[in-house]
């Protein structure tokens, strides 16, 4: 597989506080990778070490194969875009002129693709607008078109959504997907909001404390929190003896409920249970979710 970012043993220290401890990472070209963790996790900080805005205590990483360390590094970078924090944006101008600004910093002469760009983003129609009275969503966009500015192939996106109204948030995803479908961008998105990153992400990076805790991708994880049948019943003693007889593979969540995993013969089920007098209340498809997947990585405590 083709890596856009590959990080090996990376460390970040602050003081004598470890930030990043021994991080490896692989963002595979074409992805939307999530990299999530909770707050005060380290995903910030990875963030600035591969944007080049600090230097990685040990470790390195490699951008399209340039290593961190090399010469061309710099260069490397101009093909990467990144909203890390807040929007670098200015708020006493309109949208084209932030674009024209970050051309101008990028040195690259005239306006041509700004309004193509201000359109890509969806805010085409802002005219003379100041960033100054952008929604929070519109400023996000904003910034996202400036990062956008030097045409790159990889997004790195710090936190996009945090704060945004759900409007914001569907646009924000709408914008994300556009880009990486269309315009083939690999995007790094770092969020601890799971329900939005599993609308979203190919691959996923989780991180706990500075660690890497698993790297997978979302095909893979999809098959691990599998689907299961929650079966409530009047007798949960009966229903554990079938589902044993039956050899299925089940928990049971409380004194009427177990969940089932693998193919149910419903009808089977019913049946067995009916001969033990037990009676069946429901049977539900359950789909153990993203976050219960990282509450269990990471050993409880359920805020992502
Ligand atoms: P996240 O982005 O996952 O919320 P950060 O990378 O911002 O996490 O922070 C990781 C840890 O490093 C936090 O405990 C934070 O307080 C600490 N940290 C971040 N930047 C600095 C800094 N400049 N000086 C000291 N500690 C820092």
């Amino acid at each position: 597989m083709e890596y856009i970012l590959e990080t090996e043993g990376l460390c970040k220290s602050y003081g004598h506080f470890q930030a990043l401890k021994d991080l490896s990472m692989h963002v595979p070209k074409g992805s939307i990778y999530g990299f999530v963790g909770k707050n005060g996790a380290g995903k910030t900080t990875l963030i600035r070490l591969i944007c080049g805005l600090q230097l990685p205590t040990a470790g390195s990483y490699r951008l399209y194969g340039t290593e961190s360390t090399a010469r061309e590094i710099t260069k490397t970078r101009k093909r990467m875009g990144a909203v890390v924090e807040t929007p670098a944006i200015y708020y006493d101008m309109t949208a084209a002129e932030n674009i024209r600004q970050q051309y101008r910093v990028l040195g690259r002469p005239g306006k041509a693709g700004v309004f193509e760009l201000l359109e890509l983003v969806g805010l085409g129609g802002t005219g003379k607008k100041k960033a100054r009275n952008f929604s929070l969503g519109m400023r996000q966009r904003l910034g996202i078109a400036v990062a956008l500015a030097g045409d790159p192939d990889f997004l790195v996106l710090d936190e996009p959504v945090n704060g945004l109204d759900p409007q914001g948030i569907v646009e924000i995803r709408e914008l994300i997907l556009r880009l990486n479908r269309e315009k083939n961008i690999t995007v790094l998105i770092s969020s601890h909001i799971l329900d939005e990153l599993s609308r979203l992400a190919t691959h996923y990076g989780f991180i706990d404390r500075g660690s890497m805790l698993q790297e997978i991708s979302a095909k893979d994880l999809e098959n691990v929190c599998r689907k299961c049948v929650r079966v409530t019943v009047s007798d949960i003693n009966a229903l554990v003896q079938v589902l044993d007889s039956m050899g299925m593979e089940h928990i049971i969540r409380s004194d009427t409920a177990a969940d089932v995993y693998g193919t149910v013969d419903i009808t089977e089920l019913t049946l067995a249970l009916a001969e033990k007098n037990c009676k069946v209340a429901a049977i539900q498809e359950q789909d153990e979710t993203l976050e219960n997947y990282y509450i269990n990585l990471v050993g409880g405590d359920s805020h992502a």
